[in-house]
């Protein structure tokens, strides 16, 4: 067995090593959460309902301990580290409504009764990557516990220390053993495991489109369903209309929360020509008003990078660009990067590609057709925001642009109420919102016959 040193982002400094399972440690974990589930699925409903009110609440209780420990480890800002522990709270406590509310149908047939039942998967591999390790894996387990499923989580290798904790935390709640379990290790072993193994009956992946289509591929191999949440390069439309000053003042969060390491991050900014000018220098003074720096202080809206590696990939894309303008991040230990206001054309590869970093592209449009063509222009279809006063130019624009999720006059994309996931190469399925536990089910379809032999 190896294990993986856990770095501090923000100090470059070890926190702690952490064991990666092997394959046969795996198929073990496998093994235990099959026997869970089927007692687990076995229980009333409401006794289902209770674990995960139960989980939620000793979650809540633990807000504190789990965002500081996200600081520590992604070199998230505690504010945002606090609401993202709130928010597996909140989800829990969303999905706990779904055991007593999986209802089924009950079709009019001749001589009988037909009813569907919504039938757990059985055990759900979840793999996550390391930008919202906590909130990304919360919108996995809390629909497929509820759904009457066992969960094997597999965190990144950078980020597990959040994963690991609410593991126990679970068990604190009184959540069967081995219903939930924890398991750190390498992308190719582990996560690859999840998706070979004959007992993991359906996989979610959440990280790059490259991992993702093998994640699919190995999949497809097995029949075995699975949801893919994957990269993108979603576009903030502003029109000469818009509320300019607000576009402008938003715009910064949009793409530089959580250092860019976002996979719904507005990383293009598309500005109508007329406006293009008066919408950077709003823009400027918000980039440089931005507060990147020691993410445990309350002020700090941006920390580091999760990685010196990252940093580099990121600062790659900086190569030959040209640069409108710059905002301030510390010098010295941690992996530390400026936020970076870039002019592009459609085609380059700042326009094209996932930066995943504090990095935006900003390109003129000329009309409102312009402007949908240029959005759609990317192979990524996650998210993305439309500035305008007119409505019926946002009704025609948020249907022309083929993305999962978007946003009129703000940036929101993530409610736990409302569905989440990508068109394109930004991936396969929805989560969260009101059908994610029916998400984590089979349709059985069974008909009673009451009237003699049935020919039909
Ligand atoms: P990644 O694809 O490198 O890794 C994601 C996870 O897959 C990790 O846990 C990794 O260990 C695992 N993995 C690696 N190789 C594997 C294999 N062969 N089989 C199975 N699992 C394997 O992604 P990352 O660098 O951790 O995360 C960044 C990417 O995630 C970005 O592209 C970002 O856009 C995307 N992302 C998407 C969403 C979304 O909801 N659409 C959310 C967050 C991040």
């Amino acid at each position: 067995m190896s294990a993986f040193t856990v770095v501090n982002p923000a100090t470059g400094r070890p926190i702690r090593d952490v064991e990666l399972a092997t394959e046969a440690q795996v198929d073990d974990a496998v093994r235990r959460a099959l026997a869970a589930q089927r007692a687990w699925a076995a229980l009333a409903p409401v006794a289902r309902a209770d674990a995960l009110r139960a989980f939620a609440g000793v979650v809540e209780a633990h807000v504190d301990e789990l965002a500081a420990l996200e600081v520590a480890n992604s070199g998230h800002p505690i504010g945002s580290a606090r609401w993202e522990a709130g928010h597996v709270a909140q989800v829990l406590n969303y999905y706990a409504g779904a055991p007593e509310r999986l209802l089924g149908s009950q079709i009019p047939v001749a001589g009988g009764i037909d009813v569907t039942f919504h039938e757990p998967y059985g055990v759900v591999g979840i793999i996550v990557p390391w930008n919202f390790p906590m909130t990304i894996a919360a919108w996995g387990f809390a629909p497929a516990l509820a759904a009457g499923n066992a969960v094997v989580l597999k965190p990144a290798e950078l980020t597990p220390l959040t994963a690991l904790r609410l593991g126990e935390l679970a068990r604190e709640a009184g959540l069967p053993d081995d219903l939930f379990q924890v398991i750190p290790g390498a992308g190719p072993v582990v996560g690859r495991r999840f998706t070979t193994h004959p007992d993991v009956h359906m996989v979610v992946f959440t990280g790059s489109t490259a991992v993702g289509t093998e994640v699919a591929a190995e999949c497809a191999r097995m029949l075995k369903p699975v949801t893919l949440e994957l990269g993108g390069k979603s576009a903030n439309i502003v029109f000469a209309d818009a509320d300019l000053e607000g576009a402008a003042a938003s715009a910064p969060a949009a793409v530089f929360d959580n250092a860019g390491q976002d996979c719904c991050a507005r990383s293009r900014i598309l500005v109508q020509r007329s406006v293009y000018d008066r919408f950077l220098e709003l823009l400027e003074p918000a980039v440089h008003a931005w507060r990147v720096g020691d993410p445990a202080l309350e002020t700090t809206e941006m920390g580091p990078l999760i990685s010196a590696g990252q940093r580099d990939r990121v600062a790659g894309f900086l190569d030959g660009v040209d640069v409108a303008f710059r905002g301030a991040a510390p010098e010295g230990d941690g992996f530390w990067l400026a936020p970076t206001v870039v002019h592009a054309s459609p085609g380059d590869r700042i326009a094209q590609e996932e930066v995943f970093g504090p990095v935006v592209a900003v390109m003129p449009f000329e009309d409102e057709a312009d402007a949908v063509r240029l959005a759609n222009d990317t192979r990524y279809g996650l998210a993305g925001s439309i500035w305008t006063e007119n409505l019926g130019r946002a009704v025609r624009v948020s249907r022309g642009v083929r993305s999962g999720v978007l946003s009129v006059n703000s940036h929101s994309s993530v409610r736990y109420a409302t569905p989440f996931g990508g068109m394109k190469a930004s991936g396969l399925g929805r989560e969260l919102g009101p059908d994610a536990a029916e998400h984590f089910t089979e349709t059985k379809n069974v008909f009673y016959a009451t009237e003699g032999q049935d020919t039909a």
